[in-house]
């Protein structure tokens, strides 16, 4: 965020958010817990490529008094890259949602392997071990190997074990073939979801590209947009409500919360959506 921006309100709604479950640090009661102590009356969990977090949350959130919408955040391929792409308020037991949700979880476990032979091959004893140690129950993701990165002494921070080692052409990163944005819209959808393009501005795509991927998860059903979100600054949410407007796409709101060590990026800390466009949850059974 540029340091002319106004302080960000607090938002009663935040619909993009991750646990352990994923790579986030907190387990999902957590989430909730941390969540209604700020203020938050509606939320969505929406850990990567994992439905294992819902039902804690979901029991959490009943403890709590809020409401938490059964959520995922799809890794889809597009053209040599990958878009992310949220499913909110989704039936968390539909079978068709149930066998992506394991395909894409088989790429990540074999992705993990690869990564991790290339970073040992190229000197980080280990790595692979701490990494798997550091994700628990689920399969390392790039964000546990910057962990480890860090935790080894290897690099400063998460950013440099990216820049260096995790991101495209650099020696700890492997391919993976994630499904393509039609199917991972499918599936949202077969399990009564609504599909969210998400973070359209955090992809290192031009404009046109950028539009085209859009234009991809148009033609392939998708209704929304992220519009507002944590890590982008006012210049970000212009944009992105722009697409909103240009695609006729629902506007929806999310932290992308990780971290409380990550301090730019909290729940429920969220500019509002601009007043012309729809809201995302006004489409959505006793929502709001
Ligand atoms: P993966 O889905 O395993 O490829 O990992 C992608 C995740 O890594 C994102 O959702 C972020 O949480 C994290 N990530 C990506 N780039 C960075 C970065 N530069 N610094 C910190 N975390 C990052
Ligand atoms: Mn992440
Ligand atoms: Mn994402
Ligand atoms: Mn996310």
């Amino acid at each position: 965020m540029a340091t002319s921006d106004p302080p960000m309100p607090m938002s009663a709604i935040d619909l993009h958010m991750h646990s352990t479950a994923s790579d986030g640090r907190l387990a999902p009661a957590a989430v909730v817990e941390r969540a209604a102590a700020r203020g938050v009356e509606l939320m969505a969990l929406t850990d990567h490529d994992t439905l294992g977090g819902i039902a804690e949350a979901q029991a959490a959130a009943r403890r709590q008094g809020i409401r938490c919408l059964a959520g995922i955040e799809l890794s889809a391929r597009w053209a040599r890259g990958v878009v992310h792409i949220v499913g909110l308020d989704i039936d968390p037991s539909h079978p068709a949602l149930a066998m992506g949700v394991t395909a894409q979880q088989a790429e990540r476990r074999r992705r993990a392997a690869r990564i991790g032979e290339r970073l040992e091959r190229a000197g980080m004893k280990g790595i692979a071990a701490r990494a798997t140690e550091l994700v628990g129950e689920g399969v390392p993701g790039r964000a546990h190997f910057a962990r480890a990165l860090v935790a080894d002494g290897v690099v400063r921070d998460m950013q440099s074990a990216f820049d260096r080692y995790l991101q495209r052409g650099r020696p700890g990163y492997a391919a993976v073939e994630w499904a393509g944005i039609e199917q991972v819209v499918d599936w949202i959808h077969a399990a009564g979801g609504v599909a969210v393009f998400a973070h359209p501005l955090r992809y290192r795509l031009s404009r046109g590209a950028l539009r085209a991927a859009i234009q991809a998860f148009v033609t392939a059903g998708g209704t929304s947009i992220e519009v507002s979100n944590g890590g982008g600054g006012r210049d970000d949410l212009v944009a992105a409500a722009a697409l909103a407007r240009r695609f006729g796409l629902s506007a929806s709101m999310g932290s992308d919360f990780h971290d409380p060590d990550f301090r730019w990026v909290e729940i429920g800390r969220l500019a509002p959506i601009p007043g012309d466009l729809t809201p995302v949850w006004t489409s959505m059974e006793g929502v709001a």
